[in-house]
């Protein structure tokens, strides 16, 4: 039995760490360098590390504990169940009782008539189905041409060969023979790094019109779908202008291109709704799900599908499914999860009390000399770095590497703030009280000041 335990000193772990196990997303030799950071446990917004600091994880994780650490019940549901049904499947005509109860659920909570789910274990998964679900539809309605999905550039949707082809993330495309054959991408509507004299109204305009032209340079028989995050999350929270949503609104509706919605950041309260869609006015046939579905206790995603879409899929068989497709253990945290966002009323809380709170205090940070423009919708903002403010100007040193050196400032001030290039992102839990938002901006502030005194 392994003797690995949290008692070891951190060293250790981390030389453990280093020699046999591979990070996502790491430059895992430099891990043998300098050590990972081994957290221990958590509770609320705060994570505890293996040296004792206490850092307030202005992150919820990977933007997924929406119900914060340390939730018993949670961890009660979870045992509960795995002593009754640890597993069993929903392929080939079988159900059980987490499964119908969470679909039941998610179909009450999403809006218009997307009324119906397929499981997945994550995000990545989930558009993996949407993939093969929006091609088999245009298929079963007798258009099987139409099998080009359009996404954005710097879109995350996930890590797998299909959803990270549907991702626009260049340095994932660099590796692995992504992307798969008909993606297309357009340009993403990131006023600040791209809008140049434009105003923001016509850059969202602008952006938002790519789509049209895209969809007539490739051929409106050919095209299935439009996917994208209601705010893109990993590319750095990008918030589209106001002009921007209602516009693919209409070029969808016009051309008759489904629109996938990417909920899996935005989704469960993260927007002060229960979706990113109600928030930004999106009227999907489809939204992916994952992450704050179970705030992350438990992995599980899926896709919400309109009554139209499901009525076509369901007139055959969908050849398609994953073992753990609405598996009981995580299907059970996921309902128990839904349960404490409703009776706690924390969406109510991020829309009426902290979202205000913290966006007041987010948006005053562009008065520090190194911040350009602050974002935030919710509990989802960043700030752009810059050392020019009226050029928006990048940095002369390679991209993201004044970004990395305030990340490692916030770190040192025990905070977690992600940075993407030169933008720094937060996206805490939703049960952050006014005063943990003090903190974090105290230390963002703090952190700021010291990446200042660095660059000079
Ligand atoms: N879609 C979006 C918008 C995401 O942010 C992510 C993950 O960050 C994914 C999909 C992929 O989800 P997962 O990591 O659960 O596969």
């Amino acid at each position: 039995m392994s003797m690995i335990s949290n008692h070891l000193p951190t060293a250790e772990l981390q030389a453990l760490d280093a020699a046999h196990h591979m990070h996502p997303f790491t430059c895992n030799s430099e891990l043998s360098q300098k050590g990972a950071r081994v957290i221990t446990r958590a509770k609320g917004v705060t994570l505890t590390d293996s040296d004792g600091h206490e850092i307030l994880d202005a992150m919820a994780g990977l933007w997924c504990v929406n119900v914060g650490y340390g939730r018993d019940e949670l961890a009660d549901v979870a045992a509960r169940q795995m002593r009754e049904l640890p597993y069993y499947n929903t392929f080939f005509q079988t159900t059980h009782v987490p499964a119908i109860a969470l679909a039941q659920k998610i179909a009450e909570l999403a809006p218009g008539d997307l009324n119906n789910v397929f499981f997945a274990g994550s995000g990545s998964e989930a558009n993996d189905t949407n993939i093969r679900m929006v091609r088999h539809y245009w298929a079963m309605k007798n258009k099987p041409s139409k099998s080009i999905i359009i996404s954005r550039h710097n879109a995350y949707h996930g890590s797998s060969v299909g959803s990270g082809s549907l991702g626009g993330m260049s340095g994932m495309h660099a590796q692995g023979g992504m992307p798969i054959p008909d993606i297309h991408h357009i340009n993403q509507p990131d006023w600040w790094a791209d809008g140049g004299e434009l105003s923001p109204k016509e850059f969202g305009l602008q952006r938002a019109q790519e789509l049209e032209k895209a969809i007539l340079d490739l051929g409106e028989d050919r095209v299935a779908a439009f996917i994208a995050e209601p705010v893109q999350g990993a590319g750095g929270v990008i918030v589209a202008p106001d002009s921007y949503w209602p516009e693919i609104q209409r070029i969808c509706d016009k051309y008759e291109i489904l629109l996938i919605a990417d909920e899996v950041i935005c989704g469960f309260g993260r927007t002060g709704q229960w979706f990113g869609s109600e928030t930004l006015g999106i009227r999907p046939d489809i939204m992916t799900i994952a992450k704050g579905l179970s705030s992350g206790y438990a992995p599980i995603g899926g896709s919400i599908v309109s009554d139209e879409v499901a009525s076509i899929i369901s007139k055959g068989e969908f050849n398609h499914g994953y073992t753990y497709s609405g598996h009981p253990v995580a299907a059970a945290v996921a309902l128990e999860n839904l349960r404490i966002l409703e009776d706690e009323n924390i969406i109510t809380h991020v829309k009426d009390v902290v979202a205000p709170y913290l966006a007041e205090k987010w948006q005053a940070l562009v008065g520090h000399p190194l911040v350009g423009e602050a974002k935030i919708v919710g509990l989802m903002g960043s700030i752009a770095l810059t050392p020019n403010k009226e050029t928006r100007a990048p940095f002369e040193a390679e991209v993201g590497t004044v970004g990395y050196i305030c990340r490692e400032r916030c770190f040192a001030n025990n905070l977690v703030m992600r940075h993407v290039g030169d933008r720094m992102i937060i996206a805490p839990p939703l049960v952050i009280s006014t005063d943990e938002i003090d903190t974090l901006i105290a230390r963002a502030r703090t952190s700021l000041d010291e990446c200042h005194e660095i660059l000079k």
